[in-house]
């Protein structure tokens, strides 16, 4: 079986799947990350945080922020100040892209390197795993037999993980992607539009769901250890996937 960490969005979502997953994560509205745009994929405040990651701490759960931007010097501060006060309250690493949070927190909490990071070759996981990187996330457009030889340069040197939600994949490319940005009309469906320049339109391809399932199986053949679950969907959902992925990596 893989180890699932869940992107959870309040404590009643952390009380539903504590039993059913290794280890959760969250966004915190105070700090500009991936699904900032979405209030409902954010905590609201920092004493629900801390109040999260007591629980998660009680059912011995790991339990990261998600810091998965580069930040503009004028944030920086502030988020470094919730970030150590979070990690002084139980808080287990954080999921971060920006190399100075690597190189801040480097040996002092766990750091995971989000997939907007996209380390699309072997030389990228090394450059970032000699900043403090434990584990990996893989971009979501790359296949397992590419991702072979980058899993394998570095396998025994440090962990990897894959991230999946049927209706979430960025076709833009987590972290390049415009779209994450937009702010009319916010939707997870953002990224399925296409790109427009000179009335031509742009879109990248987009494996199906038969595909992305196989993709999982493969890659726990690989060695990759950790499946991430986005914040985005109800709790029923999640808790469909969880099953399909438990199924799927027996
Ligand atoms: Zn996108």
């Amino acid at each position: 079986m893989m180890n699932i960490l869940i992107g959870i969005n309040n404590l009643k979502e952390a009380m539903e799947f504590k039993n059913d997953i290794q280890e959760f994560y969250f966004g915190l509205g105070e700090i500009s990350n991936h699904r900032k745009w979405y209030k409902n994929l954010n905590l609201n405040s920092i004493n629900e945080a801390r109040e999260i990651i007591k629980f998660a701490n009680s059912f011995n759960k790991k339990i990261y922020l998600a810091v998965n931007e580069i930040y503009e010097e004028k944030e920086f501060n502030s988020l470094l100040k919730i970030v150590k006060d979070l990690l002084e309250n139980g808080l287990s690493g954080l999921i971060v892209r920006d190399i100075r949070l690597l190189n801040i927190f480097k040996g002092k909490t766990f750091l995971i390197l989000s997939t907007t990071a996209t380390t699309f070759n072997s030389q990228s996981v090394n450059f970032y795993k000699q900043l403090g990187a434990e584990r990996i996330t893989l971009p979501c457009h790359l296949m397992p037999s590419e991702a072979k030889e980058i899993i394998t340069a570095n396998n025994n040197k440090i962990d990897f993980e894959i991230f999946y939600f049927p209706h979430e994949f960025c076709r833009n490319i987590d972290g390049i992607c415009l779209y994450h940005t937009f702010r009319s009309n916010i939707t997870a469906g953002n990224c399925k539009y296409p790109l427009v320049a000179k009335e031509k339109r742009f879109i990248m391809p987009l494996p199906d769901i038969t595909s992305r399932e196989n993709f999982i199986k493969e890659y726990k053949k690989l060695g990759v250890k950790y499946l991430k679950i986005p914040r985005d969907g109800e709790i029923k959902e999640k808790k469909e996937i969880i099953k399909k992925i438990k199924n799927l990596t027996r």
